[in-house]
């Protein structure tokens, strides 16, 4: 499963920089975790970073993105996959195609 961040979020801004996978970003009053990138972090840590850094312990699951293990690995290999094709200056997707 994907994580989300409750209202209990101080807006600390530790979690944002620890996220392997820039999953975790400010929404319009709390920071707020793009399930489609967070993979629990597997693929990169054994544990959650930003779980592990959060003062009010306020990520828990995201009961909406249940997702395997082997779902979350291959999550983490399209977006290792994409994060290469960036770096190496291929454009982006867009609808033109
Ligand atoms: S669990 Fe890992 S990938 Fe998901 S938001 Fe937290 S730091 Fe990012
Ligand atoms: S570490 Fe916790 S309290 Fe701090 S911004 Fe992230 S979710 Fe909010």
């Amino acid at each position: 499963m994907a994580l989300m961040i409750t209202d209990e979020c101080i807006n600390c801004d530790v979690c944002e920089p620890e996220c392997p996978n820039e999953a975790i970003y400010l929404g319009a009053e709390i920071y707020e975790i793009d399930p489609l990138k967070c993979t629990e972090c597997v693929g990169h840590f054994d544990e959650p970073q930003c779980v592990q850094v959060c003062p009010v312990a306020c990520i828990p699951l995201n009961p909406q993105f249940t997702e395997s293990h082997e779902t979350l690995w291959q999550k983490y290999r399209r977006l290792t996959a994409q994060a290469g094709q960036e770096a190496a200056g291929a454009p982006a997707a867009s609808p033109q195609g």
